[in-house]
């Protein structure tokens, strides 16, 4: 992963645009800001650090999950190959839908679903992105991860969860490793916790 592009490109886009008009306001600071449904678009400081951790290559092919405001799957964008996007709530979905065209990208494909599952149709993924803290890690994800392939997900109970930075190595084990305390919305759905 080319860091001057990331860093370059994460200064350029404007995080206003990505949230409703009255955080816009707001949207210059370092904090995690309301973006509807009881959701939330993250802190940019950790974006960019979650970012650097998943450390994808201009050919990766990256799953994401929780599409939310569009922000950070706009940065995957730029950085990857093709961005695999999932977010649960429609509504949202077609919000973020709407401003990434904005952008020209003609490598996001979007669904709306459960993306505890994944989304098995196009796997392995290089990079899997999960912005929403599930109980365990879901058994789907490290299914659809390919070998070499590193994934970045919040694990733990609502309110505190750990931040894990998963690699599925040669014979299809994973290593885990927990990078620092971090504080996610719930990862709904089969793998994640009840709707
Ligand atoms: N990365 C997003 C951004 O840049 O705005 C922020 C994501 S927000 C912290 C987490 C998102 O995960 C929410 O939009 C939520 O609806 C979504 N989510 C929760 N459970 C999900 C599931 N099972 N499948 C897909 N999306 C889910």
């Amino acid at each position: 992963m080319d860091q001057q592009e990331l860093e370059r490109y994460f200064r350029s886009l404007d995080r206003s645009f990505f949230v409703e008009n009255d955080m816009k306001k707001y949207s210059y600071l370092d904090a995690p800001l309301p973006i509807g449904f009881g959701q939330t678009i993250s802190q940019p400081s950790l974006v960019l650090e979650m970012t650097r951790l998943l450390a994808p290559e201009k050919d990766s092919k990256v799953l994401e999950i929780g599409t939310g405001s569009g922000f950070q799957t706009a940065i995957l964008a730029k950085i990857s190959d093709k961005v695999y996007t999932v977010e649960r709530i429609e509504e949202l979905m077609e919000k973020a839908k709407k401003r990434l065209e904005a952008f020209d990208y003609s490598n996001i494909y979007f669904k709306v679903g459960d993306g505890s599952l994944g989304w098995e149709e196009y796997a392995p993924y290089d990079r899997i992105m999960v912005t929403a803290a599930a109980g365990v890690l879901p058994e789907e994800l490290v299914n659809q991860l390919a070998t070499g392939g590193r994934m970045i997900i919040p694990i733990g109970p609502p309110g505190s969860q750990e931040l894990k930075l998963v690699t599925k190595i040669d014979d299809g084990d994973i290593i885990t490793k927990t990078v620092e305390m971090v504080r996610f919305v719930e990862l709904k759905g089969q793998y994640g916790w009840e709707e």
